[in-house]
């Protein structure tokens, strides 16, 4: 059978060998390229990487720029990949904004990200003290829209913690550092890989046979935010008495064999119950982030 009557058979359509090829369509305006970016501070260093404060050339508009350089360990750059994997599928207002990806030969790897103004809510805390009750309020609910929009995705963020609570110039608070998040396959797909900060980690991620069983993730991210708001309002790490610095062995007994720590008796009942339903140890009965919208002490502070 001749060639063109097969073709036409499978209603496939040559192309016309006289029409050149369209060319690539110029970067849209919104587009950023790294060329277009210039430096003009550091903001934090972390793990493998360094945070600067960027602006536009043209625009003039301000961003935040995370970068890797390649000769860091391997596991870095993959956490950076993975965060913009995560942070350009959220749309929230209560999840940093993602602006772009940025990959040079050399194995430098860039996030492109919305600049916060005030920091983290750890250098709130060193430098405005610590927050009122109506404060921590207002941070709880930021964060738990935050959670729960995640956590309706799928996404487990696995690093809550006052240094990745970051803050823009109106005061509102919003997710950063997805670097260790997760996407959950599975509704029940287990998670039980080491990953995060230890000192913020649920019970049930140091042993999830006593704490929950089938540990899936979404409350220990609630564990991990109960503290931090605990730590907004006394001023120090939960588990440790002012000053102290960590000492793992003792702090992970303590998280996995102690009481849940309680917050003081200055605090308002409806305080005291909210960061109690933060801090079950049993994750199964933990409350949820949408529980934990509703409960009286968001309704009433
Ligand atoms: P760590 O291991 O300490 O969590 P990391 O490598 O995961 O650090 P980030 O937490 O994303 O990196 O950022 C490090 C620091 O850079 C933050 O603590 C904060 O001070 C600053 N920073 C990060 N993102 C922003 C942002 N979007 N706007 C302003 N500052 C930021
Ligand atoms: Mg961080």
């Amino acid at each position: 059978m001749p060639l063109v009557r097969q073709r036409r058979h499978l209603n496939l359509r040559l192309p016309e060998p006289s029409v050149p090829k369209p060319l690539p369509l110029p970067p849209s305006s919104t587009a950023i390229a790294p060329a277009d970016l210039e430096k003009l501070q550091v903001l934090g260093h972390g793990n493998g990487g360094t945070v600067y404060k960027v602006r536009h050339k043209r625009t003039g508009a301000v961003y935040a720029l995370k970068v890797v350089h390649g000769d860091t360990d391997g596991a870095s750059r993959q956490e950076v990949r993975r965060e913009m994997e995560i942070l350009q599928r959220t749309e929230s207002p209560h999840v940093v904004e993602y602006h772009g990806f940025f990959e040079k030969p050399s194995g430098d790897v860039a996030i492109l990200m919305e600049y916060m103004e005030v920091g983290t809510l750890e250098t709130l805390l060193k430098s405005s003290g610590t927050f009122s009750e109506p404060q921590v309020a207002s941070v709880a609910r930021e964060v738990l829209s935050g959670l729960s929009y995640l956590h309706a995705h799928k996404i487990i963020h696995r690093d809550i913690k006052p240094s990745n609570l970051l803050v823009n110039r109106k005061m509102e608070v919003k997710i950063g550092d997805f670097g260790v998040s997760k996407v959950m396959c599975r509704t029940l797909d287990a998670c039980n890989s080491y990953v995060g900060t230890c000192a913020y980690m649920s019970p049930e991620r140091f042993d999830p046979d006593s704490y929950g069983g089938n540990y899936n993730g979404y409350a220990s991210d609630i564990w991990s935010l109960g503290l931090t708001l605990f730590e907004l309002y006394v001023g120090h790490f939960p588990f440790l008495p002012m000053g102290q610095s960590p000492d793992w062995p003792t702090l992970m007994c303590a998280i996995c064999f102690g009481d849940p720590p309680t917050l003081p008796q200055t605090a308002s009942q409806h305080f005291r119950s909210f960061i109690s339903s933060c801090l079950i140890k049993d994750s199964t009965q933990r409350w949820t982030a949408s529980q934990l919208l509703s409960h009286p002490f968001l309704a009433t502070t």
